[in-house]
């Protein structure tokens, strides 16, 4: 057993919209004494630290079973404040906030001084934002400090759209859940470096390649795979975002292919679950496979959205091998994509079906 067991996790309820000024202030003041609290923000469930106390920071790598050698984003309230987390804001930066905050857009900028040097994993830049939910605005301003907060849940699985699922992988091993129902976006945020005026995608996510594009009036980059394998580029692990089942991701297969192979599977007695779009699924349902619907094909948010939950949805069906088809590459695609890619990668290491935890 962890030595980060062994708590006592409360969930709260809050409204999402009002939230209670006394359970907010509850919440901030278990983040100022070193603690961490899990909170919705519009993209995914954050687990919070105070990002300018290295202590209540390493508790966060503790709690996720974390690699040291990935960074965590550092969350803000207000714009104005990215000068309390970076050393130097460039025009560029400030451009991009300042369309884009609050909201699903992550800066990498040089690290301040005040920042706690894990928050970095030890390096000289910094990941900051600033969140639009009210219930995470709320709770940073009261706490009166950045805070350091990566997706809740354990290091490389599912990100954690709901408190359920906070709950499900980090009972026991933090202080509190804010529960504000399920996050909106579904989908991590867009990390972005600056070089010049060149502005290249780190990791594709909640505000798309193309809002960015049409912002700045110029073509945007996406890393390559290969880079993003490579040390430049820490945290972008080939395998994350997993579930426990081993995932078969088909992209450019047809639907009635990606069902023809599930039901080959299960014919030879796996247990298989199918990821779809709505109407891919009638037919497909009434043979008896487990089927997640993630929404109309061509509303790439509404996937998006429900990605996340559905893959944990499947796990806890109990199937074995889960079969996903692909969806178009553009907008909120591009996140589709790359997660599914990561969740299957780690689905091949596993080996036995199970992807380890991390
Ligand atoms: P999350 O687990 O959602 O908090 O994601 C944090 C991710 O942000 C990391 O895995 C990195 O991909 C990215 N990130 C954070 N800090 C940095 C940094 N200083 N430089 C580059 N990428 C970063
Ligand atoms: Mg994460």
């Amino acid at each position: 057993m962890s030595d980060a067991e062994g708590l006592q996790t409360r969930v709260v309820p809050v409204d999402s919209m009002s939230p209670d000024p006394a359970v907010i202030a509850e919440a901030a003041a278990l983040l100022q004494a070193g603690r961490l609290v899990a909170f919705p923000t519009e993209t995914v469930y954050g687990l919070g630290a105070n990002a300018l106390d290295p202590a209540a920071v390493r508790r966060i790598f503790v709690a996720k079973d974390r690699d040291p050698d990935d960074p965590l984003i550092v969350h803000i309230a207000r714009a104005s404040d990215v000068e309390m987390v970076a050393a130097d804001v460039p025009a560029l930066a400030r451009e991009l906030a300042e369309r884009f905050w609050p909201g699903g857009l992550t800066l990498v900028l040089p690290r301040g001084e005040r920042i706690a040097p894990e928050v970095s994993a030890g390096r000289r830049t910094v990941a900051v934002r600033m969140p639009s939910h009210p219930v995470a605005r709320a709770l940073i301003e009261a706490a009166g400090v950045p805070i350091a907060a990566p997706s809740a849940n354990r290091f490389m699985r599912t990100s954690a759209t709901t408190a359920a699922h906070v709950l499900d992988d980090l009972a026991g091993r933090i202080d509190m859940v804010l529960d504000a129902g399920p996050a909106t976006a579904g989908i991590e945020s867009t990390v972005v470096e600056l070089e010049g005026d060149r502005v290249t995608i780190l990791r594709p996510g909640a505000v798309t390649r193309e809002m960015l594009e049409e912002a700045l009036g110029r073509p945007v980059d996406v890393r390559g795979r290969e880079a993003a394998a490579g040390p430049a580029s820490p945290g972008m692990l080939e395998r994350h975002y997993a579930p426990r089942a081993r995932l078969v991701y088909l992209p450019g297969v047809m639907a009635p292919d990606v069902a023809a192979q599930a039901r080959e599977s299960a014919a030879a007695g796996v247990r298989v679950g199918l990821l779809l779009a709505d109407e891919d699924a009638p037919g497909i349902e009434e043979e008896g496979l487990a089927v997640e619907r993630l929404g109309p094909a061509n509303d790439l948010e509404r996937v998006a959205a429900r990605l996340f939950a559905a893959l944990r949805a499947l796990d806890a069906a109990g199937v074995e091998v889960i079969y996903a088809r692909g969806f178009a590459r553009t907008g909120a695609g591009l996140a589709i994509d790359d997660r599914l890619r990561r969740a299957s990668a780690a689905g091949r290491e596993g080996g036995t079906g199970r992807a380890e935890s991390g």
